[in-house]
């Protein structure tokens, strides 16, 4: 059933009922007309209410239909609207929980509504780069006045009910309830049965000072999402043409959109985010693990922020260092986060003390006996993490999850230190890990499926986006990163100069170039790893530049000099001339002849280096998707939203356009030192004969 019908004293409620929430798709579009005019063939009707099944009143159109004939099949969304908006009994709609996108525009058309308090209503539709486009951007404005709906319509943030309730002079809002909405809705509709309808395509946009606000607007809009201004535009529409020249504008805006690079890359993002959360063999009933509590052992750079994203969600947790000067350091790092958020008048003072109780810091193993899982956050040492897992392994209870926070490290033998492998998981978090979106979920060989349904919960639980990778050197995200940072490196041997790869980078949409990013993240890790490579792998070759650099003691932000120069407390980045003579130094010990280097050419190398090594880590099954991959890139390492993550990038320019430029690389690469680089991994070889894109 898609829409129920059923009569209370001569009222007509007709409630949407296609769980989730209640998208209004193609069978649930007919249910909806179908009750509508049922009730207004029957005469002993004299008012409908549209109300919503479950949860919510509608999260607006059935993403299940995307992209498929039956998203505009008849009756489509306008139509619909209209139909609800021209009958000639009043129609109250009765909204609770969430009221999104389709379900919004619905609501909009009715003559009435009736708003639980609490509930969120939002056009969210710019964040998958279209415009509203079933008359949300036309009827909005008439509903709210121009300013709070420019700003609704082009963040595509909601707002709550209880908020647009306030709003003067707004029409969106009838009557705000706090019990039973369905008989608040019923008594309403039945007091105005008698009375004219209202509409507001009828209605003025009120607006004061308008031009100065839309000028406002399009100034703030970003020009790499163009949903951005067509949102102002339409809304302009709304204010200076009749109402259905907004409705065709409005069409129109939607149709160019759907078409544009960057819609097609966030509506790939969108269900990309979505699917990441799913895992073929783990079915979605697996059981769960209950967590309670969770230890946090290390209380340096990650294991503070690893700690205050459960304390952020009211989970204790027990924070276990070496020593008390370190603890305590530890400690006072979380306190100055918190007050922070204090001060940004983010966080209240009874929250922050609050958090801080649920915290129990410790120098004793026997502390973690009763946490439902423990996360390491240690030193990047096999031999360190040994001692620890073994640790834990001794004082742990039974069916505790055990994971390690390791960038590097192999899951696989970690677990091996421990009597219990199946509980064993990797929870690679990002820094800083309080405020980054991305966490790693790695998978070992022997974790049990409920150890990974659990840390997947876990995840959203405290609202990071988790993907799944298999256990490799560098994981997903690392493991490609090495092949980006390495041809930005023989970049620098070639011709380039740090900023000039920076600033390509930068450009293209990552939020901060290669070199940037290695100065923040610090130098000396990339060396660390290096040094194990050259004994363990010696067929690599790296830039030599990169040796140099950390030879100069130049480690990034923490020691003021990296590939730039820094003030001490102030994170921007100078160029550092003894930084260039020393790149240009490197090309003449290695017998290069510096040539100029286009943009272009910078770009393509990083981001198909990326892409390369993305194949071969789907090829190999580390990731589960190509979608996955660009979540990672998208969320951890600031690829730009609006290209979707490298996998989709490289669909959007053609896989074969792609490997015909991967082999002017490997051509051009005299030295043979980037050999490996440019060899095409096999599925993109197959994927590109074949015509299709990774996903
Ligand atoms: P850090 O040096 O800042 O902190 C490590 C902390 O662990 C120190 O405070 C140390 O005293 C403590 N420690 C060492 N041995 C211990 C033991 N036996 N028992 C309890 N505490 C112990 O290091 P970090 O940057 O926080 O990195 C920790 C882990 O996280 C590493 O495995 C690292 O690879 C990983 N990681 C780091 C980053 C990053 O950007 N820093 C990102 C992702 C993952």
């Amino acid at each position: 059933m898609t829409a129920e019908y059923q009569v209370h004293e001569q009222v007509a409620v007709l409630s949407l009922h296609n769980p989730p929430v209640n998208g209004l798709g193609l069978a649930t579009r007919i249910a909806l007309l179908a009750g509508l005019q049922r009730a207004l063939a029957d005469s002993s009707i004299g008012a409908i209410v549209i109300a919503g099944a479950g949860k919510v009143f509608c999260g607006g159109a059935d993403i299940r239909e995307f992209g498929l004939p039956t998203a505009l099949a008849e009756p489509n969304l306008l139509d619909l609207i209209d139909q609800v908006e021209a009958s000639p009994k009043p129609v109250v709609v009765a909204l609770h929980g969430v009221c999104m996108g389709g379900g919004t525009e619905l609501a909009l058309g009715a003559a009435y509504r009736v708003v639980q308090r609490g509930t969120q209503i939002g056009l969210p539709e710019v964040k998958i780069g279209l415009v509203p486009g079933a008359g949300g951007t036309q009827r909005l404005p008439r509903a709210i006045g121009l300013a709070p709906a420019l700003n609704m319509i082009v963040t595509g943030n909601p707002m709550l009910a209880d908020n647009l309730a306030k709003i003067p002079g707004q029409q969106m809002i009838d009557l705000l309830v706090d019990g039973d909405l369905i008989a608040a809705a019923v008594a309403f509709a039945q007091s105005k049965s008698a009375l004219a309808a209202p509409k507001l395509r009828e209605s003025k946009v009120a607006a004061v000072d308008a031009d100065q606000v839309l000028q406002q607007a399009r100034a703030a809009a970003a020009p790499q999402f163009p949903a951005q201004a067509a949102c102002i535009a339409c809304v302009e529409a709304a204010l200076r043409q009749p109402f259905d020249e907004g409705i065709a504008f409005e069409r129109a805006a939607f149709a160019n959109l759907m078409d544009t690079p960057e819609s097609r890359a966030l509506r790939h993002a969108f269900f990309a985010e979505r699917a990441a959360a799913k895992i073929a063999d783990v079915p979605e009933s697996t059981p769960l693990r209950t967590v309670r509590q969770v230890g946090v052992i290390g209380a340096g750079t990650m294991g503070v922020g690893i700690a205050m994203n459960f304390l952020n969600v009211g989970l204790p947790v027990v924070i276990l260092e070496t020593s008390e000067a370190v603890l305590q350091r530890g400690l006072a790092t979380i306190q100055k986060n918190y007050q922070s958020s204090v001060r940004k008048g983010m966080l209240t003072e009874e929250k922050l003390a609050q958090r801080l109780a649920l915290l129990t810091p410790s120098l004793e193993y026997a502390a973690l006996a009763d946490c439902d899982l423990i996360i390491e956050a240690v030193f990047e040492e096999m031999s360190v993490k040994e001692w620890v897992f073994r640790q834990i392994d001794a004082i742990a209870k039974p069916g505790a999850i055990l994971a390690s926070n390791t960038s590097t490290l192999n899951i696989d033998q970690i677990a091996q230190f421990t009597s219990r492998p199946q509980d064993v998981i990797g929870l690679h978090f990002f820094s800083p890990a309080n405020i980054m979106r991305l966490l790693e979920v790695v998978r070992g060989k022997h974790t049990a499926k409920d150890v990974l349904a659990t840390a997947m919960a876990l995840a959203k639980q405290i609202k990071k986006l988790a993907v799944v990778s298999g256990v490799c050197d560098g994981f997903i995200g690392n493991r490609m990163i090495e092949q980006y940072s390495r041809q930005a490196g023989f970049l620098l041997e070639e011709g380039a100069l740090p900023a000039q790869i920076d600033a390509a980078m930068e450009r293209f949409g990552f939020a901060m170039g290669p070199f940037r990013m290695s100065d923040l993240a610090g130098n000396d890790i990339g060396w660390a790893i290096r040094k194990r490579r050259y004994i363990e792998q010696p067929e690599i070759s790296y830039p030599q530049v990169f040796d140099r650099l950390c030879e100069a003691g130049r480690f990034g932000q923490k020691t003021s000099a990296g590939w730039y120069d820094y003030q001490p407390g102030d994170r921007s980045a100078h160029s550092s001339a003894a930084v260039d003579a020393m790149v240009i130094r490197v090309s003449a010990d290695l017998g290069i002849t510096r040539r100029a280097i286009s943009d272009t050419e910078i770009v393509e190398r990083l981001v198909y280096a990326l892409v390369n090594e993305g194949a071969h880590i789907l090829e190999e099954g580390i990731a589960s998707k190509a979608g996955d991959i660009d979540m990672v890139y998208v969320n951890g390492y600031g690829f730009p939203l609006y290209r979707g993550g490298p996998m989709h990038y490289a669909r959007e320019v053609g896989l074969s356009q792609v490997l015909e430029t991967m082999h002017g690389f490997a051509a051009a690469d005299t030295q043979n030192r980037q050999k490996a680089a440019w060899i095409a991994a096999p599925l993109m070889t197959r994927l590109a004969e074949s015509g299709v894109g990774f996903s």
